[in-house]
């Protein structure tokens, strides 16, 4: 006799994994949407400060970055919670309003995590296909919700597509749903975003307690290897439950003092912004002259479709490998036929497009 597992083991669909697990040294890391900047040396003293404690458990109530991310949003920390990372907070979110019978709306493509919310809770999934530009259709999303509904997700900027709503959109979608329904916002490339002031939708919290901003420390902050999100939210129910549900010490001790650190240093936010911003264009144009057409980014990575008469999807991925770069191709991201690849520096994004020019043969 062997050991049987649950049935949500089967019903989890598998990470399209490619993260930092045995790779040859001379490789660029292009398919994970992380920065490539190291963390600054300010977050490594806060790290070293903290690591003699480490024989004592974490702050189980974040106190201290909760308030720090108080300070610099102006919501009260009673309406902040702290996960280990920000898919951490979206996995209590499904276990604290998903049941059979209940449903959850999201696009498709989006984030590759949001299926699993229907495997670990039962709930039933609705998937709203994004328009011709790679965006969400948040009118048909609106059609999308029932009785059933206990939850909307909208990705914005989206993964994997990068592309972004502005805010009147999302406001006005905001205020079409009701009340009973959750929206959660994942706004974990919103920092990246030009579209609108990334902060602005902060505003909506007080108009709408059924709204819960998601955020991570992963992704401009650089810090994805330490593992801290936090979520904004209307409803300090929303943190009472996400706590009540989650086992106790999820955020490390030099998570919680690097996630603290960081935020004091917006002037290296704003200047890695920039970058991105800088690279963007000219990846853009990169690929255009690759005669390839990128979706319009508002992120740190690009989504494009490859030639109809080129190589498989499959063939690129593994060409691009060869000769040194990773990302991500569309079929595990819900897509196939496509790649996203996450900027570099700007050497990293030089490689990538001669890599890709190699294998497409242009
Ligand atoms: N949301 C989106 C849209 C993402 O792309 C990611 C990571 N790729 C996450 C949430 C989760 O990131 P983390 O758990 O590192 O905060």
């Amino acid at each position: 006799m062997a050991i049987e597992f649950s049935k949500r083991v089967e019903r989890t669909p598998a990470y399209p994994m490619s993260g930092a697990q045995a790779l040859p040294e001379d490789i660029v890391l292009m398919a994970s949407n992380e920065v490539p900047d190291a963390p600054l040396p300010q977050v490594l003293r806060a790290i070293e400060g903290v690591i003699g404690n480490a024989n004592r458990y974490p702050d189980p109530t974040n106190t201290k970055l909760r308030r720090a991310l108080s300070d610099r949003f102006d919501v009260p920390a009673a309406r902040i919670a702290i996960g280990a990372g920000s898919c951490d907070l979206l996995m209590a979110a499904g276990d604290v309003l998903l049941e059979p019978g209940a449903e959850v709306v999201y696009a498709w493509p989006a984030f590759s995590v949001y299926p699993y919310l229907e495997a670990a809770t039962g709930a039933t999934g609705i998937r709203v296909p994004l328009n011709d530009a790679h965006e969400h259709d948040l009118d048909a999303m609106l059609k999308e919700i029932t009785v059933a509904t206990r939850l909307v997700i909208v990705c914005n900027p989206n993964n994997p597509t990068s592309t972004a709503l502005p805010l009147d959109e999302i406001t006005r979608f905001v205020e079409a749903v009701p009340r009973h329904v959750c929206i959660l916002l994942d706004e974990a490339y919103c920092e990246f975003n030009t579209l609108d002031d990334p902060d602005a939708s902060v505003d909506l919290l007080k108009r709408h307690p059924n709204l819960v901003l998601l955020r991570t420390f992963s992704k401009v902050y650089g810090l994805c290897g330490l593992r801290v999100g936090y979520a904004l939210c209307g409803d300090p129910r929303f943190v009472e439950a996400v706590d009540r549900i989650r086992q106790p010490f999820f955020c490390s001790i030099p998570a919680q003092a690097a996630a603290i650190e960081a935020l004091k240093h917006q002037d290296v936010i704003a200047e890695r912004v920039e970058r991105t911003v800088v690279a963007r264009v000219e990846m853009e144009s990169a690929l255009n002259d690759l005669g390839l057409e990128p979706a319009a980014s508002q992120a740190n990575f690009c989504w494009f479709a490859l030639p109809e008469d080129g190589p498989e999807e499959a063939d690129v991925v593994k060409g691009l490998a060869e000769r040194g770069v990773l990302i991500r191709g569309g079929t595990g991201q819900g897509r196939a036929g496509y790649l996203r690849v996450t900027y570099g520096t700007p050497r990293d994004n030089d490689r990538f497009i001669a890599a890709l020019a190699d294998v497409l043969g242009r």
